[in-house]
């Protein structure tokens, strides 16, 4: 006979854990199982690419000891993954002949998969490398130590985090991506020319506005066919986004459009079902796909499903990088940025650009190389501070 639980969280990343964590918070007696896919303490996903040159071991990143866990009574099964879902019986099978378990509530906290262009077939994929989880991370090190040339596919954070770190390991880095600046989503214009000039100065090739057309597997490397160049890289990683993790929850009959489609109490089209993080699609139609926005999305899932009354308002959540000897900070950047009024500001090395509210409040921001003020800005942005206050709190001239 099956085991059964009050609580399954499907998935230990940040959602995942978050949503433990508050079930547990929420109901001292219920029995919770969180289903670990990774062959790892659940751990800050973040650090990985910040830690490709130095490495790191197994547990490094770990937020929390085995007997955390222990103490609170929150069972875990690792390097284990869930493969279906009877929403009928509400049993949740397994692959490598776990038994099943049946639930009471579960969350999919399933997060997402990295995403392959569309020349690359699925048998083709585990000849390239991509950068989602810590195993990946490893494997790529590993690999990179004896390369000397690597093409990353993609401009966005993650491409330029790694970027850095194989320079850092003294490899000929080129990037490549169809977008006519880096990091598009969360830097403008003039944020990413500076950037670039950094890239650039430090000897990564950037290829803007391309397209891979072909690749050609040699006896030491590969030849890459591209829109406007060609060349031979010894090592290829994507990182050109994620996709939502959706395939159990399609297959159980859920509605998944983008992501699994939820409610503002992170319910799926099954009331027993709850989704959070990267693979949960929300009212907006947004898939979040950051770290804080993640946990805060597990907390409300875990109320709700341990019987607590919870739902789910997005706050504008930022994201920082540091990069070369840049620091690279960003929050609710537009993405239709012209329906806003925007002020820059730029000296030798600090930059900001603010996008203003009809109302005259911050709506969003980016800003360079003055960390100090991070948490200004970031509160600027949250409560939504007039312009006189923001240039004020921030010490900008207003000339
Ligand atoms: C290298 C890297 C660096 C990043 N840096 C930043 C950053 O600096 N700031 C920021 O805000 N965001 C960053 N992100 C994005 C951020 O990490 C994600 O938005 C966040 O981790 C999403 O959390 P999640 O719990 O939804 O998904 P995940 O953290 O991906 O967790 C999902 C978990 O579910 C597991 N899983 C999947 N399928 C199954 C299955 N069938 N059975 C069991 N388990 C399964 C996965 O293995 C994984 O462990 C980064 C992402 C990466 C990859």
């Amino acid at each position: 006979m099956s085991r059964t639980y009050d609580v399954v969280v499907a998935g230990a990343g940040a959602a995942g854990l978050a949503a433990a964590t508050s079930a547990r918070q929420t109901d001292p007696s219920a029995s919770i199982l969180l289903v670990n896919g990774e062959d790892r303490f659940p751990y800050k996903r973040t650090k990985v690419s910040k830690a490709i040159a130095d490495g790191f071991s197994a547990d490094e990143f770990a937020v929390h000891p085995e007997e955390w866990y222990r103490d609170r009574q929150i069972e875990r099964l690792d390097g284990v993954s869930i493969t279906a879902i009877d929403t009928d019986t509400r049993t949740i099978s397994f692959a490598d002949g776990a038994e099943d378990v049946t639930y009471g509530r579960l969350v999919l906290a399933l997060g997402g998969d990295p995403l392959f262009p569309r020349i690359v077939r699925p048998h083709e994929q585990g000849s390239f490398f991509v950068l989602r989880t810590a195993r990946d991370g490893e494997v790529l090190r590993e690999r990179a130590h004896r390369a000397k040339s690597v093409l990353i596919a993609g401009m966005g954070v993650l491409a330029v985090e790694l970027a850095y770190q194989l320079r850092k390991m003294g490899k000929n880095v080129t990037l490549a991506g169809a977008t006519p600046q880096l990091m598009p989503r969360q830097l403008n214009a003039r944020a990413g020319e500076i950037l670039e000039d950094v890239l650039a100065a430090n000897k990564v090739k950037m290829l803007f506005q391309e397209e891979i057309l072909s690749f050609e597997r040699n006896k030491k490397n590969w030849t890459v066919e591209m829109l406007k160049h060609a060349a031979h890289y010894d090592m290829v990683v994507f990182c050109i986004g994620v996709s939502p993790r959706t395939g159990e929850a399609r297959a159980a009959g859920l509605t998944v459009e983008r992501g699994i489609v939820v409610d503002s109490a992170l319910r799926t089209s099954d009331p027993h079902v709850y989704a959070a993080g990267d693979c949960a699609q929300h009212p907006d139609g947004t898939v979040t796909y950051l770290w804080h926005s993640a946990e805060d999305q597990g907390r409300v899932a875990g109320v709700n499903a341990a019987g607590g009354d919870a739902s789910f308002d997005e706050l504008p959540h930022r994201l920082k990088s540091r990069v070369f000897d840049q620091y690279v900070f960003s929050i609710r950047k537009p993405r239709e940025p012209w329906e806003f009024e925007v002020d820059e500001f730029e000296n030798e090395r600090q930059f900001y650009a603010l996008y203003w509210d009809s109302d005259g409040t911050l709506h969003g921001a980016v800003m360079m190389n003055d960390e100090d003020y991070a948490p200004t800005l970031e509160a600027a942005v949250r409560e939504g501070w007039d312009r006189t206050r923001v240039l004020g709190a921030l010490e900008l001239d207003d000339e």
